[in-house]
């Protein structure tokens, strides 16, 4: 294939906006990445061209050689998104231009719901970024195979809808459904029956059963089974519902605990009865706003304490089922057995809940880049022939690098979690570096998870001498043997995470300098090289108030755009922001 100074596109379906936004985007993004320029040009002159074939599943997309150049196909609009993410991603860029992808083949998604959460709240990176920036990570995204993001309406940081924040918070929820279907994505809304910090007393739920205290009572849950409460559940509804009828949702996604849930006697076990009745009713009211909505209904840490919630589940929808089209499953750590061992709830299609954002580590996100493909991989590995998708959840862009990787497993369940990650460096940064990118990355997991093996050790400790109940005590062990497997040798070795924090910093520095310009100052190179700064200096003692952390925590805050200062950061902004103290004795 020729290097190319000029690139010729052809669109043959100019008129069709997703199509000419294809368009754009590859040539936004050969633009970026060398000094080659796009043209229009017709077919027979084209070094690309983008053409829909009926013929194809709608998701699935093709390259094939073509004239002097390539052919992306696809069954429809969203599935050239696809395509054009992958001839990206197989093209070379260089400072003499652009040499098209030599890859041919086609590609068809196996998962359904391909889905991101990004958690709109705590004045995080999803609360707070522009439009453009939200528009810009979304496509990114969506040239790893996504299609759908959902978001949510963050009432846990507001008083009420005369909150001075409610309108603004509204604003942005109705930008990302109008990003989201902007890209011919799917917009999903997460609900539950928890509101805001001003909901009156009397109508809060009973406090939650936690007996391993990782069910989470945070939030603002209010009882369905009060005639008052569940009135103002369906009203709150109403008005999101109403807030979003001109963008419109194409999902809803019903959460059960952290944050909501309700212990009282009528809504009792909740996963099974009070949670049913309400989810089924949301979900209606939702079909009058938004009539080809559909529902995911998830069971995060059902179960947890044995409640027969799945059972009752399980009861529920064989005594059928007009408003439930996804059961969603997962848990802090191995994914739940009842889902893998009993078929599927109302034999609905089985999603999972990666938590891709908080494990083993906070402020979340706090030292910038978390990649951890060890992890996601052997996850994945419990679940990947019986899960058709799913949502991980995310904080911020910081785990850029494992949405790539989750992405990648609900295209293809046999896709490998180094294998994307390399492709993912070779992409964003340069394939020269992509070897020793994935080096860092892995020296980074290995560092981190020894970090969470020594917190996981100190909590149980702190639980057994404390007194806590067994159950916590219990959970807290078992965690540590799980960090332990994953570990192997290193586990035993109490230097290894240390150890390999230094290699991190000295191979970050190395692939630092050898980056192009563009990729050396890209978002996505600085918070990976500045994790592997910051890595060794995070574990000492002081070594966060050093000029080079205070510097590095600076610059993450600015990247997500934090409170500058301490001071004004309240306690759920705290979760995700960088640790930078206010002063640096
Ligand atoms: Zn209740």
């Amino acid at each position: 294939m020729p290097v190319l100074s000029t690139v010729v596109i052809h669109n043959e379906h100019p008129a069709d906006p997703l199509c000419a936004r294809v368009q754009a985007i590859i040539s936004e993004r050969i633009g970026e990445r060398c000094p080659a320029r796009s043209a229009e040009g017709a077919a027979a002159k084209a070094d690309i061209s983008l053409h829909i074939d009926p013929a194809l599943p709608p998701e699935a997309y093709r390259i094939a050689a073509a004239g002097r150049g390539v052919c992306v196909a696809a069954g429809s609009a969203r599935g050239l998104l696809y395509g054009a993410g992958r001839l990206l991603r197989e093209s070379s860029y260089s400072s003499a231009g652009f040499t098209p992808c030599a890859w041919r083949g086609g590609s068809a998604p196996c998962g359904l719901v391909r889905g991101m959460y990004f958690a709109s709240h705590f004045h995080n990176w999803y609360h707070t970024a522009s439009e453009a920036e939200i528009t810009r990570y979304t496509e990114d995204l969506a040239l790893w195979g996504i299609n759908a993001l959902m978001a949510i309406y963050p009432a846990i940081d507001l008083e009420g809808w005369d909150d001075p924040q409610a309108a603004p918070a509204m604003q942005m929820l109705r930008r990302y459904a109008r990003v989201v279907h902007g890209l011919g994505l799917d917009f999903a809304l997460g609900i539950g029956n928890t509101w805001f910090k001003g909901t009156p007393k009397e109508l809060l739920a009973a406090p939650l059963p936690d007996p391993t205290g990782r069910r989470g009572n945070s939030g603002y849950p209010i009882c369905p089974s009060e005639i008052a409460g569940r009135a103002l559940i369906l009203d709150n509804a109403r008005r999101l519902y109403a807030g979003l009828a001109e963008e419109g949702v194409d999902l809803l996604v019903h959460w059960p605990y952290d944050e909501g849930g309700c212990a009282c006697p009528r809504c009792s076990p909740w996963g099974a009865n009070g949670y049913l009745s309400l989810s089924r009713a949301l979900s209606l009211l939702a079909r009058s706003y938004f009539p080809q909505v559909k529902t995911v209904l998830s069971t995060w840490m059902f179960d947890q304490p044995p409640e027969d919630e799945w059972a009752g589940l399980a009861a529920s929808l064989a005594g059928g089922n007009d408003w439930c089209d996804y059961i969603l499953a997962d848990s802090h750590e191995d994914y739940p057995r009842y889902p893998l061992e009993h078929p599927v709830p109302g034999g609905l299609p089985l999603l999972n809940f990666p938590e891709i954002s908080m494990w083993g580590l906070g402020p979340w996100g706090g030292y910038g880049a978390t990649p951890l493909p060890g992890r996601f991989q052997r996850l994945w590995d419990q679940v990947k022939r019986v899960v058709r998708g799913g949502f991980p959840y995310s904080e911020g862009i910081y785990e850029d690098l494992n949405k790539a990787v989750v992405a990648q497993f609900y295209w293809d369940p046999a896709a490998n979690a180094a294998q994307t990650l390399h492709a993912y460096a070779a992409y964003e940064y340069t394939p020269a570096v992509a070897d020793d990118a994935l080096r860092l990355c892995n020296l980074i997991e290995l560092a981190h998870t020894h970090a969470a093996l020594q917190d996981a050790r100190r909590t149980a400790a702190r639980l057994r001498d404390s007194g806590a109940p067994a159950q916590q005590v219990h959970e807290w062990e078992h965690v540590e043997r799980l960090i332990e497997a994953d570990l192997g040798a290193a586990a035993a070795d109490a230097g290894a995470g240390q150890r390999a924090a230094e290699q991190a910093h000295l191979l970050a520095e190395d692939i630092n300098a050898r980056l192009p310009e563009r990729a050396a100052a890209s978002w996505r190179w600085r918070i990976l090289y500045l994790r592997a700064v910051l890595e060794p200096l995070r574990l000492v003692e002081g070594g966060l108030q050093s000029p080079e952390a205070r510097a590095a925590l600076r610059e993450l805050i600015t990247l997500f755009h934090c409170s500058a200062t301490e001071a004004e950061a309240d306690d759920l902004h705290r979760r995700v922001r960088p640790p930078l103290r206010d002063t640096a004795d």
